[in-house]
């Protein structure tokens, strides 16, 4: 599959009072043309930070520390690391135009004093050559495609007059705008309700079939990837600890961050009603991580060698790749016990 995102060993730091937190550490991934990734971790994984730096949306006391980021074959780094002479022009087209995020909180994202025509119209004017008219005619046009009833009535009314999933809706159809390549969803339902979710996640579904775009889905919750990725990326200590189809992470989990993260979901088929098994312990401090395995604090499997050395990658197929000691010849062996 071609490929319309890149991203190489990738590390951010945020510089504090208290001194510098790690929150992305020598992340590499890709994500094909047409394909849906998801991204999934606790809060401090470190998964929204590693979409920020792609996207120079980095916070004022944030930067990335190394890395190389290509977008369809083009290498952005220099623009998204805020590096470049050209950043604040050519970053902000290419936000509008080859990439566009989804953010999370529909409440905070639009502006509750501005109609969601002069909200919607406003990205097409900034990216395109064209009238009021031809903006207003598009604007009508994205609300019908994310499912809103009456846009031409609608149009004119402000966010507080929508419900959580319409406003949801409209931030999807912002992101849209330009017809983006490649689409980043950063906890697009975390706001809603379930059956919500449930239609918000179908949509995202359908425009990546309709468009063809890329899409990038970050989210904390397993549960809600599970229909909708090609592939998943389990992100903990601000690394990547386990990527594979959905499949393979689903049904052949390699690291026991992913186990856990797998028996804390709840199946509603299963008639013995199993308990669930919450994963003890709470997620490293990014200020003072080691470079050892960021889990061994909370695995039940954990041999002396996972704090002494960080574990490297082991291929399980062309797609899924993990990073645990458990797989390695030597710990087999017993030397790390
Ligand atoms: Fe557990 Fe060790 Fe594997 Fe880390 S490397 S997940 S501590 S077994």
């Amino acid at each position: 599959m071609e490929k319309m995102l890149e991203v190489k060993n990738l590390s951010t730091v945020f510089n504090t009072d208290n001194g510098t937190v790690q929150a992305v550490r020598d992340v590499s991934f890709d994500v094909g043309k047409g394909e849906i990734l998801g991204i999934v971790g606790e809060s401090g994984s470190g998964k929204s930070q590693t979409m920020f730096s792609c996207m120079g949306l980095l916070a004022g006391n944030g930067r990335v520390a190394n890395g190389e980021i290509l977008l369809d074959g083009k290498n952005i780094s220099p623009l998204a690391f805020n590096t470049s002479k050209d950043y604040e022009d050519t970053m902000s087209d290419i936000r509008g135009n080859d990439m566009a995020m989804i953010f999370q909180d529909p409440m905070t994202f639009l502006n509750p004093v501005l109609t969601i025509e002069s909200q919607l119209t406003e990205p097409i004017l900034n990216h395109n050559d064209i009238s009021k008219k031809e903006a207003h005619d598009r604007a009508i046009e994205l609300m019908k495609k994310v499912g809103i009833p009456s846009p031409e009535s609608r149009i004119k009314q402000y966010p507080f007059q929508f419900s959580g999933g319409m406003r949801q809706r409209i931030i999807i159809a912002i992101a849209l705008a330009c017809n983006p390549k490649l689409i980043i969803a950063d906890e697009p339902t975390t706001a809603l309700d379930v059956t919500i979710q449930a239609q918000v996640l179908e949509l995202i579904q359908k425009l990546r079939d309709d468009l063809g775009s890329s899409v990038i889905m970050i989210t904390h919750d397993l549960g809600v990837v599970a229909s909708m990725c090609d592939r998943i990326a389990i992100m903990y200590g601000g690394k990547i600890v386990e990527i594979g189809t959905a499949d393979e992470i689903f049904y052949n989990p390699k690291h026991p961050y992913t186990k856990g993260l797998l028996s804390c979901i709840a199946n509603p088929e299963d008639k013995e009603k199993k308990q669930l098994n919450p994963i003890p312990g709470s997620p490293p401090d990014l200020l003072n991580i080691g470079n050892w395995c960021p889990f061994v604090d909370r695995c039940d499997k954990a041999m002396k060698i996972c704090k002494m050395k960080m574990p490297s990658q082991e291929d399980y197929s062309d797609t899924h790749h993990a990073s645990c000691w458990l797989s390695h010849p030597l710990a087999k062996e017993g030397e790390g016990e």
